[in-house]
This record gives structure tokens, sequence and C-alpha cells, in this order.
């Protein structure tokens, strides 16, 4: 009999999550401060940040202990699978063997949670009340709706307005958990508010909605500000990805050639690929990771690696990121998440190092990859997912090609049962590949008035 999945049990779940901090070849450089431009101090994020988690932001310590209560919600879905795709090698007569982790089994649906349940458990610990947040594809909005009301808090969503009218049921879903959702730009905020009077029908982008939501929480005392991506301890509570699937590839005596993952501020990729790299990079272990956007928002393959801001209206400290621009607005593609217009800092650095690779995929190529998995393999994957998808078909065949075998893992970041208006619209042959032109591409760059990072 031939394994499909690996199972770990409770007890073998992660105690600690792991911080490349630790492990990187080259430091990050400080985040600064955009009024000094000296690099910021705790205090400048205490508004809006809890001290555990500005604490996690900076910590260069490799392992960070994991609360029990935090463990204990986790258990509600992890650890989760790791899933042998074999019908999908068959169906490529490929070589490879190809591996999944599932993270759709999560109450939301994807890995968003990992991170949301840490944030809010912090956040109640120091007394907060009221927490705010933006939202895309409304995958975090309703992962944060989850976690605040298991563990009391109150919040507001603010839903980047393209997907607020794609996606109602995520917001259905927001509601059921206790949220308030508005479609940003609202007239809730001076940052909003700007954006409308230059332009009444925006679509909405997640810099503008992040710029709302740190403004609420900036204002009120009582409030905090919840981010799903890009940041450090972000990508660090998503490591519970990669460390489970580490000890799932230990029980079948296998380790990963290649791990893929789509990227959006870098959360999943980070938290599958991290807890494998710390084995290439301090005992060299071969091992490609593999990051892969969309070529509508493609800052890892043709941004600029400078200083710029995480949100449109820079309320943020200036990160040192591949960006395309604070003011980049993505085309309105279906992959609502990964419609953002820079990388975490870490990832940015592990990418400038060449610890890292990155790929952008079109997306009617990654419906396509999309819809093949879900016919053999049976999960409908979320269009975000479908990048990963797409971008494992291609190793599979270069695989078939050079007749090597090697192993792929990538993570199944979430399943697409809310997103199926996009395989609809694609099935119609309403979506297009959309071609960025240079002026499409670097206008908001050329804007920037940030410090640039000598190369
Ligand atoms: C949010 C999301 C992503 C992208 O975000 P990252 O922070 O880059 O992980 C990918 N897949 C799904 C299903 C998502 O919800």
């Amino acid at each position: 009999m031939s394994t499909k999945k690996i199972f770990l049990e409770e007890s073998e779940m992660p105690q600690s999550w792991y911080n490349i901090q630790a492990d990187m070849p080259n430091p990050m450089l400080p985040p600064l401060n955009p009024q000094t431009l000296e690099p910021i101090k705790p205090e400048d994020l205490s508004a809006i940040f809890p001290m555990e988690l500005i604490k996690q932001e900076v910590t260069q310590e490799r392992w960070v202990e994991i609360p029990e209560e935090v463990r204990e919600v986790y258990r509600i879905w992890r650890p989760s699978p790791l899933i042998r795709a074999r019908n999908l090698e068959k169906m490529l007569d490929t070589p490879a063997k190809i591996y999944y982790k599932y993270e759709g089994v999560s109450p939301a649906g994807s890995h968003k949670p990992n991170t949301a349940v840490a944030q809010a458990y912090y956040n109640k610990a120091e007394g907060v009340k009221k927490l705010t947040t933006e939202t895309g594809a409304g995958q975090w909005g309703s992962a944060l709706s989850f976690a605040a009301q298991i563990f009391g808090i109150e919040l507001e969503v603010y839903m980047v307005k393209v997907s607020y009218l794609q996606k109602p049921y995520r917001k259905s879903m927001m509601n059921t958990w206790g949220a308030q959702v508005f479609a940003s730009p609202t007239d809730r905020t001076e940052s909003g508010r700007n954006v409308l009077a230059e332009a009444p029908d925006s679509p909405g982008s997640l810099g503008i909605a992040i710029s709302e939501a740190i403004e609420v929480a900036a204002t009120r005392d009582d409030t905090n500000y919840s981010l799903g991506s890009v940041l450090n301890h972000v990508l660090m509570h998503q490591t519970v990805i990669g460390l489970e699937a580490v000890k799932q590839f230990e029980k079948v005596g296998d380790f990963p050639d290649v791990v893929i993952a789509p990227f959006g501020g870098g959360s999943n990729f980070a938290g599958v690929s991290f807890p494998f790299l710390q084995y290439k990079l301090r005992e060299g272990k071969k091992l490609r990771a593999i990051a892969v956007e969309p070529a509508s928002c493609p800052k890892l393959t043709k941004g600029e690696f400078r200083y710029d801001y995480g949100d449109t209206a820079g309320f943020t400290p200036l990160i040192p990121m591949y960006t395309l621009g604070h003011n980049f607005i993505p085309a309105p593609i279906h992959a609502g998440g990964l419609r953002y217009h820079g990388a975490g800092a870490i990832i940015s650095q592990l990418l400038k190092d060449k610890v890292i690779e990155a790929v952008a995929l079109h997306q009617l190529e990654c419906f396509e990859a999309g819809v093949k998995f879900a016919k053999v393999e049976g999960i409908i994957p979320a269009p975000e997912t479908t990048h990963a998808i797409a971008q494992v078909i291609r190793e599979a065949e270069r695989a078939k090609e050079e007749g090597t075998a090697k192993t792929i893992l990538f993570n199944f970041s979430g399943h697409g049962l809310l997103d199926l208006q996009a395989y609809d619209d694609y099935f119609a042959g309403k979506l297009k590949d959309h071609n960025l032109t240079d002026d499409e591409l670097y206008s908001a760059l050329r804007k920037l008035d940030t410090p640039k990072i000598e190369q």
C-alpha cells in the first residue's frame, strides 16, 4: 500500500516557531522612522502593536515558544496533513514526487489563522479591546474574525472594494464570527476620503485598506492594528506549517529538493520554506525555494530593492523591500491575496542574497493548473494557490524532460470554495492575462521619494 496522507499526532505539533533571522547570511537593514529616517524604536510601534509582537519583530533568537493558549486553538485543525499528489504525478507522467501541505483545513480555509490566532492572543493578553485590519480577498479578514472572536476581541475589517463586491460570502463569514466589515476606500477615515476625492470609483487596494485600518488604530487608545503578512512576526508564526512538514518528511524518509508557494507578502512562502531553508543555511543542504507571484503584480521579479512604505498613505515605517511603489495599484485579478505592492523585509534580503528564487506567472496558466489539479486530486484550490500549482507543473515537466527524479513540496495555501466566481469567469473566457506596460509597471516607482539602497 502506498502512502497518501502523512499525519502527525497533536502531541507532535511544534512547541516553538522558527525565526530565520538567527540564520540569515546577511542581516536585514533596519526599518526606518519616516520622519527622522533613523531606525525605528519599539515606542514608534507601540500605538498599534502589543509589546510582545514588537519584541518578536526584532528578536534574533532562533526559537520562540508558542503559548499553550495558542496551541490549544491550533489543535482545532492542526497538525495539517501532508499529502502526496500521486494522481497529479500520474497525469503529468513525471518521475518527480509531488507533496503538498494542505492548509485548507483551517476554519477560514487558508494558512492565515496560524498568525491570526497568535496575534489575537497577544493583544488580548495586553488588554486590547478592539482590532482593526485590512483584507484583500477576504482570507485574512475572515481568519482574524475567527481568532478575535475566540479570544473575545472586537474587530473592524477594511476590505478592498473590488473583493468586497466579488466575494460577498467572505463578508458573511466575517459577520458570522462577529466582525464589522467596510468596503475600502471608505469615508470613515481621512486616508479613504483622500482616495475617494481623487478617484471616486477606486477599486481599492491592500495598501489603501492598510492605511485606513492603521489610521483608526492609531487614533484610538483601546484599539490595535493587525497585519496578515509581510512583517517578521507574521512570517515567523507561519513556520508552524514547515516545521510540521519537516517532521512529516522525516516519517517517510524524504526531503524536498524544491519548495514552492504562492507569494502575496510572503507569509505562507516563509511558513512552508523557512524551516527547510534552515538546513540550507546552517548545513549547506541543497534546496530551491521558489516564490510564485502574479505577473500583474511582479514586485520580486521586476520591483526595486529600496525603502518603501507598507501602505499607500505612508503610515508604516520605511521597510527595506522589493517594491513596485506603495502607490502601485495592481489590475483587479482574481487572486486578491497576491495584489500587494511589496515583499517582506526578510524575504527581500533572502532574495537579494539569492537564498531564494522568484517567478511571475500569468493568471490563465494558473487557473488552467488549478483546474487540472482539482480534476485529479479533488480539492479546488484558491486562485492564489493555483500560482504554486502552475509552477509545480512546470517543475514536474522539467523533471520529465531531464529524466531526473526530484521531490517537490508546495504549500496548498487555501481552498477555493469561496472563489467559485473566479472559476466561472475563467470558464466563461472572461479572464485575461494582463501584460503590464513599462509605464504601468514603473510609474509608481518613479514617483517614490523614499531612501534608495545602494546595491
Ligand atoms: C493571503 C493568501 C496568500 C498570499 O499571502 P502570503 O502572505 O504571501 O502568504 C496565498 N494564498 C492564500 C489562500 C491566501 O489567503
